[in-house]
């Protein structure tokens, strides 16, 4: 029903900017994935396999991210010992 589809609430998926914390529709967000030597690279198809981290573009966010990423991977390691 096309013509109903100004009346149906907005449904987009929201992710959350690692970097700030805040929430953003996915579709404004850079999603990320890790390579194998754990680096962070964009993904602007969002197609890539793996997780993906997601991050609002700021400046300070993109910064944070590489060391919350890496924390995370970090810590993922240690357990797996
Ligand atoms: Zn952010």
């Amino acid at each position: 029903m096309p013509e109903m589809y100004g009346l149906v609430p907005e449904r987009r998926p929201v992710r959350m900017c690692l970097g700030c914390r805040k929430r953003f529709f996915k579709a404004d967000l850079a999603r990320h994935t890790l390579d194998a030597e754990n680096n962070l690279k964009e993904d602007p198809e969002q197609i890539r396999p793996g997780r993906g981290f997601y991050m609002c573009g700021g400046e300070e966010c993109r910064a944070k991210m590489q060391s919350v990423v890496l924390r995370a991977v970090k810590g993922r390691q240690r357990h797996e010992r």
